[in-house]
């Protein structure tokens, strides 16, 4: 199973990550995908992908909180990253998108900076990695303008919308990424009630590690730190999913690494227990 967005370049992973890395792969995460949210954070996340060869990935893009600094020169130095040597590991643009929960930056600005992500995936021929949180309408018309050009697929992260937000994101051909929200007791209700009917090959899991921590039985012994979450609590997340979807686990996990594999052109192959092994 593969984690498609984990932020393991933030502050709280510093000290730990060879151990976190370690845990994630005895409980069976085959590949993770490090978030790019900032400038700075893109350049960290693809060295770190460096170091893991074909176990670590990465992406390209700063996250609409920090569209207030996004400046030609961030457009830049983004653009020179996807350019360069270390592209190899950089497998998706983003995150980006619209974030009007939190509205960290201003609305304005984060189209802008939206606006010129998508751009640059176009040009560097890569998926979007996108982030939308009660934003659906803006987002929406955007993404709309712009998937018909689109050189490559797009996924929506850590989905928390509504049926229609849902059904709208795959009638445009978008994939849908779920994390642990979807075992939140409250906020992961609708999502509990919705996510079936998304068809199964447009579907992909993700911890968004440090956050989102799965609420089910058994975490709390797996995590270290419990205000913590890591890439190795991805089954419980695959776990409710399957759940939810009524289908078997194995099945959830066969599938779920298949799209991701096809999707970010990962360089890796699926046997038949879902696990990957290197291609020759
Ligand atoms: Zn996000």
């Amino acid at each position: 199973m593969i984690d498609i967005g984990s932020n393991l370049t933030s502050e709280s992973f510093k000290n730990d990550l060879p151990e976190v890395i370690q845990r994630a792969k005895k409980q069976g995460v085959s590949a993770i995908i490090a978030t790019g949210t900032s400038a700075e954070s893109s350049i960290n996340a693809q060295q770190l992908a460096a170091n893991y060869p074909q176990y670590l990935y990465s992406t390209a893009g700063v996250h609409p909180h920090e569209a207030d600094h996004y400046s030609d020169q961030t457009e830049k130095t983004l653009s020179e990253l996807l350019a360069s040597k270390g592209r190899k590991q950089i497998v998706a643009v983003g995150e980006t998108g619209l974030d009007y929960y939190r509205n960290f930056s201003t609305q304005d600005n984060q189209i802008k900076a939206f606006e010129s992500q998508i751009q640059l995936a176009k040009d560097a021929q890569l998926p979007l990695f996108l982030h939308e949180r009660e934003a659906f309408k803006d987002f929406y018309s955007i993404i709309k303008a712009h998937c018909h050009s689109l050189t490559n697929k797009a996924v929506v992260h850590c989905f928390t919308g509504n049926q229609e937000a849902l059904k709208a994101y795959l009638d445009l051909g978008l994939y849908i990424g779920i994390t642990g929200w979807i075992s939140d007791k409250k906020r992961g209700e609708n999502l509990r009630q919705i996510i079936r009917y998304a068809p199964l090959e447009r579907l992909m899991i993700e911890t968004d590690a440090p956050y989102l921590t799965p609420q089910q039985k058994g975490i709390k012994e797996l995590l270290p730190q419990h205000r913590r979450n890591e890439p190795c609590s991805l089954k419980f997340t695959a776990e409710k999913l399957a759940e939810c979807l009524d289908i078997n686990y194995q099945t959830l996990i066969e599938a779920t690494t298949k799209t991701t594999c096809d999707f970010f052109n990962l360089d890796q192959v699926t046997n038949e227990r879902g696990f990957e092994e290197k291609a020759s």
